[in-house]
């Protein structure tokens, strides 16, 4: 596979973003102890920024001279990965920028990037510091690999880039509601789980999507008439309304004489909100959810294996969703197989799992949260397409 796989440069010089705020708060005392040591031993030079506020990483990620640095290292959870991608992809020279290598350290309580690279290069399962040190370790061999992202919609007219995961309903819940833990590192989803099953919540909504084994064609190649026949639900009066705006328009637009050809990245597998879904998309007959979750990696968590057959670049989002039915008992033992990805294995009726291209979210109600790499996103209608190998990640 040459050609695929890079090398950083001999005595490179990288740009290290450093949350001290994340995880247990001990990122930056673990950087200086733990990684800077190896760092030195391999030659690789680089300048810390410790961020000072939420978003700052994205500013940084998008106002930089990247022609400084070999490679952006990120030491902190999973959520300043998330600012650090999204701030490349809006710069002029994203198209450049977003080849930049990247390297995640895993300093946070999210971690699953980290988890999953771990898994990826055949390394038995580690947490914590013996992790952080299997990433140092890739950062000072220097080898990158291509990675996938999703582009992201949201009605309101919001665009995303994420690496990891979408997700609504319980596992998002538990993300957002166990913040409150982050002292305990990662053993706060664990709290936080078993605190929402004591009341498991039902989430009403329409999902659909384009599977991965389908030959996709692109949408916009398709008559405007040929679309699919299945009744679209209504928008729920909260979304058309809600800030008075009409819903955005994601058709690929006329070249605009001021920019060039290639200045935005078009998403050639979906169509405005207010169309239906392509006719050879998939709606899902069910209309009511314990949780979804699409994920582009194997790992949403250090000992939570959602999708363990996924890749780095396999062009597909692993879309996991847990219908409505399901006993709190179901859950529980849906949640000890996940810990060794075990759960196909269940053959409960409840879960299902489907690899996809694209899909498609309608809330009918407005509940809870939604969550984009573990960040956390209004509750709305929302659709995404993956773009196979847009970035490049350290990896083992
Ligand atoms: P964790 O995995 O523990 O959630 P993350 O690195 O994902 O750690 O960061 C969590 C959040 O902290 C992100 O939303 C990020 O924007 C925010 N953040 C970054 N720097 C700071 C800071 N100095 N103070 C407070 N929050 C910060
Ligand atoms: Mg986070």
């Amino acid at each position: 596979e040459g050609g695929i796989h890079g090398l950083l440069p001999q005595k490179c010089q990288v740009m290290v973003l450093l949350n001290p705020w994340s995880g247990a708060g001990e990122a930056l005392h673990l950087f200086t102890s733990q990684v800077q040591p190896m760092l030195t031993e391999a030659s690789i030079g680089f300048h810390k920024f410790v961020t000072e506020k939420h978003n700052h990483a994205w500013d940084l990620a998008r106002e930089e001279d990247m022609s400084k640095w070999d490679a952006v290292v990120i030491m902190a959870g999973d959520g300043l990965l998330h600012e650090v991608i999204n701030g490349l992809m809006e710069r002029p020279d994203w198209k450049t920028a977003i080849q930049k290598p990247l390297c995640i350290l895993p300093g946070g309580s999210g971690n699953a990037l980290a988890a999953s690279l771990n898994h990826y290069a055949s390394k038995s399962h580690v947490a914590k510091e013996e992790l952080l040190m299997n990433c140092t370790y890739f950062l000072c061999k220097g080898l990158h690999a291509p990675m996938d992202l999703v582009s992201l919609r949201t009605a309101s007219g919001k665009r995303l880039f994420s690496f990891l995961s979408f997700g609504w309903g319980f596992v998002s819940d538990v993300d957002i509601t166990s913040e409150r833990y982050r002292k305990l590192g990662s053993a706060r989803f664990t709290v936080g789980t078993f605190q929402l099953l004591t009341s498991l919540q039902v989430y009403k909504g329409r999902l659909s999507y384009l599977p991965a084994e389908v030959q996709s064609s692109a949408s916009n190649s398709l008559p405007p008439t040929e679309v699919n026949t299945c009744p679209s639900p209504q928008h729920p009066h909260w979304v058309s309304t809600a800030n008075g705006k009409s819903p955005v328009n994601i058709l690929p637009q006329p070249a605009s004489p001021l920019l060039k050809e290639d200045s935005v990245l078009e998403d050639s597998l979906l169509v405005p909100f207010e169309q239906p879904v392509p006719k050879h998309w998939t709606v899902v007959p069910e209309e009511e959810f314990v949780s979804i979750v699409g994920i582009q990696q194997s790992h949403l968590g250090t000992d939570f294996i959602i999708a363990p057959t996924a890749k780095l670049f396999d062009d597909a989002i692993h879309l996991f969703y847990v219908t409505a039915g399901i006993s709190r008992m179901g859950m529980l033992r849906l949640f000890m197989a996940v810990e060794k990805g075990n759960q196909l294995a269940l053959n409960s009726p409840h879960v299902h799992y489907v690899p996809v291209k694209a899909f498609r979210l309608e809330p009918l109600e407005p509940k809870g949260f939604m969550t984009v790499d573990g960040e956390v996103l209004t509750c709305e209608p929302v659709q995404g397409q993956i773009h196979n190998r847009l970035a490049r990640i350290i990896s083992g």
